[in-house]
């Protein structure tokens, strides 16, 4: 790589900052004026835009979409001896979420082209100890929902969307966390919509539900040192509260911003062989990860590498392969499809406003590997 050029990060999220200085480190100040840093009057503000935002009737914040997932399976109730189906490639915590409820992760593989949970697959993962489904709209594009609802409805079970990288994206003209029973949200900084530092919410328009939640992230309080249920301390701060609160505001742009990106390096990339992310008619991704498939992955990364363009593997093992997971018994070739993209995949980099001549770089990055 000549010297001059500048390496392209992964994910620029001190680029995000410097466009919404101002406002931003108002909200902060807001917070330090008032002192309300605790369940401060930016987290109540958060949660009725959030949850309006995403379609939902109640946004309860948390401080993670780990407790998000997990205070969503305890409010309705799960524990042990209970499963709840999950996809096979998916980040390690939708699993770890199932489990620090106390109930059991069952995995099932994903369909090739959406890279989301196979609706064809999932009524053989349901026993009669199944209570719940959680689809993960993976890199941003929600999973194939129709056919999910309908077979949770005819078999009882509650649908979870875990929409940690799908904030703003739509299926059938409905946003992610409208399209299931309750959806977990993460504020993790690099998200489509992130805070500066960890946070969460969980939305649903089931005030029971909302109603359990609200007490389990707050030690099982409502009225002060009076607790009602057992709990945790899992609230949104209010600091990350606030900064979200602007950040929401331009979220929308910032969405399609990733997708007008993605749209590009499709495009261009379009006559390589390799496999570009696919759009459905009735389906947007917010692309919080572009992701393409070749398979000849390491190979391409390193020649990235060297050329000073960043990349990653979104997820390089499955669940059911982790270590921390082998008390689950499966073995390789239980989800080859899961197992067989781990190999494929590679992460190039994707954000909102990415300069230009970035896209230059990575398209000509890519192209000048297959063409050598
Ligand atoms: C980020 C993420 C989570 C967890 O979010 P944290 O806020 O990091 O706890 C869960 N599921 C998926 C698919 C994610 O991408």
């Amino acid at each position: 790589m000549p010297d001059d050029l500048p390496v392209i990060p992964f994910v620029d999220l001190a680029a995000e900052y410097q466009r919404l200085k101002a406002p931003i480190d108002a909200a902060i100040a807001g917070v330090l004026d008032r002192g309300d840093y605790v369940l401060g009057r930016a987290v109540g503000d958060l949660e009725v835009a959030f949850a309006g935002y995403s379609g939902s009737s109640h946004g309860i914040g948390v401080d993670s979409g780990f407790s998000a997932l997990e205070l969503i399976f305890r409010g309705f109730g799960f524990g042990p001896g209970d499963e709840v189906i999950t996809q096979a490639n998916t980040f390690v915590a939708t699993a770890a979420a199932i489990e620090s409820a106390g109930a059991t992760p069952v995995l099932v593989d994903i369909d090739p082209i959406t890279n989301n949970l196979d609706p064809s697959r999932l009524e053989a993962a349901i026993t009669n100890r199944t209570k719940a489904v959680v689809p993960v709209h993976l890199y941003g594009r929600p999973a194939d929902m129709g056919p999910i609802n309908e077979i949770a409805r005819e078999r009882g079970l509650k649908v979870i969307e875990d929409a940690c990288q799908a904030h703003g994206a739509f299926y059938r003209g409905k946003r992610a966390g409208a399209l299931g029973d309750a959806a977990a949200f993460s504020f993790y900084p690099s998200k489509n919509l992130g805070a500066p530092g960890d946070g969460g919410m969980v939305v649903t328009s089931d005030a029971e539900l909302a109603g359990n939640v609200r007490l389990l992230r707050n030690l099982g309080s409502s009225v002060k040192y009076r607790h009602d249920i057992k709990g945790f301390n899992r609230r949104l701060d209010t600091v990350h509260a606030a900064v979200l609160g602007v950040k929401l505001g331009h979220l929308d742009e910032a969405n399609a911003s990733r997708m007008a990106t993605a749209d590009e390096l499709s495009k261009r990339l379009s006559d390589l062989p390799i496999v570009t992310p696919s759009v459905g008619d009735e389906v947007s991704s917010v692309f919080h990860l572009y992701v393409i498939e070749t398979d000849r992955r390491d190979a391409l990364s390193a020649h990235l590498g060297e050329r000073g363009v960043s990349t990653g593997i979104h997820y390089p093992v499955p669940i059911h392969l982790q270590p921390a997971y082998r008390s689950m018994g499966h073995s390789i070739g239980d989800f080859p499809v899961s197992e067989a993209k781990a190999e494929r995949i590679l992460s190039l980099p994707m954000y909102p406003h990415m300069p230009a001549e970035y896209i230059d770089r990575i398209v000509e990055g890519v192209r000048s590997f297959f063409e050598e």
